[in-house]
């Protein structure tokens, strides 16, 4: 693995037998994108478009919002960026958007549910986004966090398709929407795991809490078989799935993640030279396998050992 870090990421993530996995990296503002095309990303599975809208008192005006997504659209040219739409609420409070007091903050109005009351806000970044898209030439899919039901899904698409936002996709971090991943990608043109609050909603464990890390993480087998649910349901209508959350990083799980159906990892820039070398050495099959040891264990510590174990002769 180390020898696997020195190594640069040459920019196309395949598996041996040269399954396509792409490897995208994670960014939250124009410093990010930089530091993802310097690691050679193949582009960004997603883009947290907070850092425009945190530690302000009001919403910042389109004409701010389009130059500020333009600065990191303008990194990808004829690359893919999935922008994610505000997930204000819960560890990302916002005055204009969310309110104060809820007892149950990470269970409470945040993501898109805050689009119920304060629809105009969502309406006038989706119009920003699409004025950015077509200034700049990524290939720019949009996606909403904190989806739960397919009713959401299919009001997030129709509202980004009134914006010409063709692609829409949604995060699947709410069991919900795992369980009835079918459902939801009759209309979501494809998922992003959000694998930080997925983990949190299965295990019911605060993501802040470091007292729950054993608890609190994606390879718990009840949250490997969310993945797969989901996949599962995806495939049904032929839509794509990604991880975006911090389990992409994890070269352990990335062919565990492949094994389960996930045909994208967006990561911090720096994990990707070890995770697309672990990639290359173990094929398919080798990675359904792996899925398979992961799924009948009792535990995440025994889960991570037999995958370990089977795959440390490439590591
Ligand atoms: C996640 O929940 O995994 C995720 C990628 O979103 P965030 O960490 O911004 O909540
Ligand atoms: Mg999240």
């Amino acid at each position: 693995q180390r020898e696997a870090a020195r190594r640069a990421f040459d920019g196309t993530g395949r598996t041996a037998d040269g399954t396509r996995v792409e490897l995208l990296a994670n960014v939250a503002d124009p410093a990010g994108a930089q530091a993802a095309t310097e690691a050679n990303a193949e582009g960004v599975g997603l883009f947290r478009t907070e850092f425009c809208f945190l530690g302000r008192g009001n919403e910042p005006a389109v004409s701010e919002q389009v130059a500020a997504y333009r600065r990191v659209l303008a990194s990808f040219p004829g690359r893919k960026v999935v922008v994610r739409t505000l997930d204000a609420g819960a560890d990302k409070p916002l005055p204009f958007v969310t309110s104060d007091g809820e007892p149950n903050p990470a269970l409470g109005v945040r993501g898109l549910r805050t689009a119920v009351r304060r629809p105009a806000v969502l309406d006038r970044q989706l119009q920003a986004i699409a004025t950015a898209a077509a200034a700049e030439n990524a290939d720019v899919w949009v996606m909403a966090p904190m989806v739960s039901t397919a009713a959401e899904a299919r009001e997030f698409v129709a509202a980004c398709a009134g914006h010409g936002l063709r692609t829409a996709g949604v995060m699947i971090e709410v069991p919900a929407a795992a369980l009835r991943s079918a459902s939801v990608f009759e209309h979501a043109a494809f998922g992003s795991l959000g694998t930080n609050d997925l983990v949190q909603y299965t295990m019911a464990a605060d993501r802040m809490l470091g007292d729950l890390a054993t608890l609190s993480t994606p390879w718990q087998p009840a949250v490997l078989d969310l993945v797969r649910a989901t996949c599962t349901g995806a495939a049904v209508h032929g839509r794509p799935v990604g991880v975006c959350g911090e389990a992409a990083a994890d070269a352990t799980l990335a062919p565990v993640l492949v094994g389960l159906g996930v045909r994208s990892l967006s990561m911090t820039p720096r994990a990707l030279a070890d995770v697309a070398a672990v990639l290359a050495r173990v094929d398919l099959d080798e990675c359904r396998h792996l899925a398979d040891l992961a799924l009948a264990a009792d535990d995440p510590v025994a889960a991570r050992s037999a995958v370990r174990d089977a795959i440390r002769p490439v590591l």
